[in-house]
């Protein structure tokens, strides 16, 4: 199919795109294009102004500011997963990054373009989550902050007004000696996951749990901390048993189902992907400590 007709906007900055969305009643901004244009071909979107938002410079590549690291918009996924910076600071982002789609689908698309478009199983948006990012939203009327748990709204709907455009995403790395691990299964590399894990773990002098971050994606309708097993991990010695028991409370979260694959499949594969996400976090924090 082709998309339903519509005006294409070549801005060159961002007040120029602000602009042109404020001035449409139904506008949409193409980042790397890799699922709006989809769903353009498909008539699932059939905006009258498409704004162009590729040639706005300001929007693409990554900076240091103070302890955090700012990862503008239109920063494609392949530069995340060649950026030093990223591989050294954001270990857990670079470890997700290579399960997204395929290096062709990487080159194009973009950080902001996963973090807006919140497929349940995205890899980006579980990682937003994990590490609580906080997202620069820019509309003519000036700016906001949204931590990401208030962005992600519901399935594939972010809390953006209409005129709206997402600028930057602002993560705080964890300390070097955090370990991280990221693990999804799905059925053939570069598909979307059926399940993903993230988890970053800090451990204490005595080999105690001092902070924990466990995240699933793909389960329920966006990406959430598992703040129960979280609990049970904060400030216990991590054995096998409380793992396992920590773990346990993936079973027991709300999940989706879909004719492909049930809630309970889905809970199920939760419980057992993460105890092998934290199994491996642990393993890098006791390296790290
Ligand atoms: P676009 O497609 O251009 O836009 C997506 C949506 O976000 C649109 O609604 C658009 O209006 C909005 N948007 C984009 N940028 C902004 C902004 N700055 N402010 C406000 N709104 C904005 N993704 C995964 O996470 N995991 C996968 O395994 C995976 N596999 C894929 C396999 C294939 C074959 C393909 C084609 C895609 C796959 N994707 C996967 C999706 C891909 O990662 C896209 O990059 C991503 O979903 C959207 O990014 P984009 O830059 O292409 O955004």
């Amino acid at each position: 199919m082709k998309p339903s007709p519509f005006s294409l906007h070549l801005p060159e900055s961002l007040a120029e795109a602000l602009d042109l969305l404020a001035s449409s009643d139904n506008a949409r901004v193409i980042a790397g294009g890799q699922s709006l244009m989809p769903m353009l071909n498909l008539r699932l979107a059939a905006p009258d102004d498409v704004i162009d938002l590729n040639g706005i410079s300001e929007l693409a590549g990554l900076r240091e500011e103070g302890n955090d690291i700012v990862i503008g918009a239109m920063t494609r996924q392949r530069d995340i997963e060649f950026s030093p910076m990223v591989a050294e600071r954001l270990p857990l982002l670079k470890e997700a990054i290579l399960n997204v789609g395929h290096r062709q689908t990487r080159n194009r698309g973009t950080v902001g373009g996963s973090l807006c478009h919140l497929d349940p199983s995205a890899e980006q948006p579980a990682v937003a989550v994990a590490m609580d990012v906080r997202l620069s939203l820019r509309s003519v009327r000036g700016e906001r902050t949204v931590s990401m748990r208030d962005f992600a709204v519901d399935l594939m709907t972010s809390c953006l007004e209409p005129d709206e455009v997402l600028a930057a995403v602002r993560f705080t790395p964890w300390p070097a000696r955090a370990g991280h691990a990221f693990v999804e299964y799905g059925r053939r590399h570069g598909d979307f996951a059926i399940v993903s894990a993230a988890a970053l773990v800090l451990l204490d002098a005595g080999g105690a749990v001092e902070r924990c971050s466990l995240t699933l994606g793909g389960v329920a309708s966006v990406p959430f901390r598992v703040e129960a097993a979280e609990r049970v991990l904060q400030g216990s010695r991590p054995t096998e048993a409380v793992v396992r028991e920590a773990c346990s409370q993936a079973a027991k979260c709300e999940a989706i189902s879909d004719p492909a694959y049930p809630a309970w499949y889905r809970q199920r594969l939760a419980q057992r992907l993460l105890e092998r996400t934290v199994a491996k976090a642990l393993e890098r924090a006791a390296v790290q400590s």
